[in-house]
């Protein structure tokens, strides 16, 4: 949680709501100056090549490692997440690092493409990408630290300057790392951090010559809209409403606790999170029985560091909360059946697993992103009817299909309208780097993060066509013969 204070913003946990901290509420024109600073430390990191700046991103990547426990205190704390769910941010920083700078220089190498007719044959193609010279990072308060470090490190190595802004909710975490890159291992002054609250951020879009941004839709479209009124690139990742297909021959034990990760980790707070389960009616009863006694199994609160207590922790804030309780609420009154959970404590802002049946398309919890710890359940007759419900939906960011047969996986995950889909397995896509990752429809727009188009995105191509010095002029050129 936050709130401001004069011109600074104080960082709550929101499990105890102590402060942890507090960060400037950057103003426009503070902004600014960060940004000319960034801008005027691009060239010089530009010609470093791929492979100087690869030593920088490693010995970052270093130094974080060093650094993990302070770092990943810094994400307990400030996201008030359970010790275990925090361990995936530091994860991410390591294999996002790792990646891009194995395959950064690839990536970016100059291709050659061969003339394609006769008339092109004297003419040597080249395709040279060129960094945009400030990249602005916009990143929500689900993953302070593995949120940025999804993006800028292959932003870094695509040599642009980066101007992150971290959430408000959320900001303690990446303004530690950025001060390592800064401050602790002699990196070039192109990474910076605009703290403070949304203002911050719509003024890092007036800043920067491309835009990445990871929340809401509805800022999403905001900043997309800004971004097309300055003629500058935007690519968003925004929500989603990922649907988990069960099919009658699913091994029913792994999609049990597939669905509990997939849907509780970090409190569901997560944007390809499962947000409702399918299941084919032969498995249905099974499935949710086993399901509600796993369920009740999980331990949920606030740990100490280091102590692995607990599996998930708060809601990042009363607002969130207020989302899922609203969306329990509307089910209950249209008839759903709460089977365990249902209820926040009152100790916090912890909500237990719970599990709804009885529901369908009528009920918020189907159809807006719930971002909680819920887990609704439908019964459906077959393959056609899941698939059915599962693009009934304004979202298409990922999803997952369960089953024992590889080729009915296959049959059903590719009729989903999905950027990203998971065969016995939840959210793993994310994680796969050399696949790119992104949503379809209201759940993204623009390139993807992952693959050679994670690090592309943040370069503009040059077309390069060099004439033979022994070619006098062109057939087609003045003055006209025949
Ligand atoms: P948000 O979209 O409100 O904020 C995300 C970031 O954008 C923050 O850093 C914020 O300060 C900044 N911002 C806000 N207004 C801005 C503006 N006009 N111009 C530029 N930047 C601006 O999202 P949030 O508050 O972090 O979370 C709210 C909702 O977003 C959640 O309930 C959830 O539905 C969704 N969400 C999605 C993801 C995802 O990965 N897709 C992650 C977290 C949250």
């Amino acid at each position: 949680m936050s709130s401001t204070v004069a011109a600074q913003v104080a960082v709550e946990n929101p499990a105890n709501g102590s402060v942890v901290g507090v960060v400037p509420d950057m103003t426009p024109e503070e902004v600014a100056a960060l940004a000319a600073r960034l801008r005027a430390a691009q060239p010089a990191w530009e010609a470093l090549g791929p492979r100087g700046r690869k030593k920088h991103l490693l010995a970052w990547l270093n130094w974080i490692t060093d650094n993990r426990d302070r770092l990943l205190g810094l994400v307990h704390q400030e996201a008030g997440k359970s010790w275990g769910d925090a361990q995936i941010e530091l994860l991410v920083a390591v294999e996002v690092i790792n990646y891009v700078t194995k395959h950064g220089e690839k990536f970016l190498a100059e291709e050659t493409p061969s003339p394609h007719n006769v008339s092109a044959i004297s003419k040597r193609l080249r395709l040279i990408r060129r960094p945009h010279q400030l990249v602005g990072i916009i990143t929500p308060w689900n993953y302070p630290l593995a949120m940025p470090m999804m993006d800028v490190p292959g932003a870094l190595m695509a040599g642009a300057a980066v101007l992150t802004k971290p959430s408000e909710v959320t900001p303690l975490a990446w303004a530690e790392a950025v001060r390592g890159w800064n401050e602790e291992i002699g990196a070039p002054p192109v990474l910076g951090v605009a703290t403070g609250l949304g203002a911050t951020g719509a003024a890092v879009v007036e800043q920067v010559d491309m835009v990445q941004f990871t929340g809401s839709t509805e800022t999403g479209r905001r900043i997309g809209i800004r971004a097309a009124e300055r003629l500058i690139p935007a690519s968003l990742e925004l929500g989603g409403k990922d649907a988990m297909i069960v099919l009658d021959d699913a091994d029913l034990d792994r999609a049990v606790h597939g669905a509990l990760w997939g849907g509780l980790f970090n409190a569901g707070q997560s944007c390809v999170a499962v947000e409702r389960i399918y299941v084919e009616a032969p498995a249905y009863d099974e499935f949710v029985g086993r399901l509600v006694k796993a369920a009740e199994e999980l331990r949920v609160g606030h740990d100490e560091q280091g102590s692995f207590a607990t599996d998930y922790g708060a809601m990042a804030n009363e607002k969130q909360m207020e989302i899922v309780e609203r969306q329990v609420a509307d089910a209950v009154a249209k008839g759903a059946t709460v089977l365990t959970g249902g209820q926040r404590r009152t100790d916090g802002l912890f909500y237990p697993p719970t599990v709804l049946t009885g529901v369908d398309h009528s009920m918020l919890v189907m159809t807006e992103e719930t971002f909680g710890p819920l887990l609704p359940v439908m019964k459906v007759a077959n393959e056609a009817e899941a698939v059915r419900l599962a693009n009934d939906s304004p979202y298409g960011l990922a999803g997952s299909v369960w089953t024992s047969t590889p080729a009915r996986g296959v049959r059903v995950g590719t009729q989903v309208e999905t950027g990203g889909m998971n065969i016995n397995n939840a959210m793993t896509n994310v994680f796969q780097f050399p696949l790119p990752m992104g949503g379809w429809k209201s759940s993204g727009l623009g390139h993807r993060f992952g693959g050679a188009n994670g690090i592309r995105k943040y370069c503009r191509q040059q077309a390069f066509v060099s004439e033979r010095v022994n070619v006098k002029r062109e057939l087609h050129w003045y003055p006209y013969t025949h």
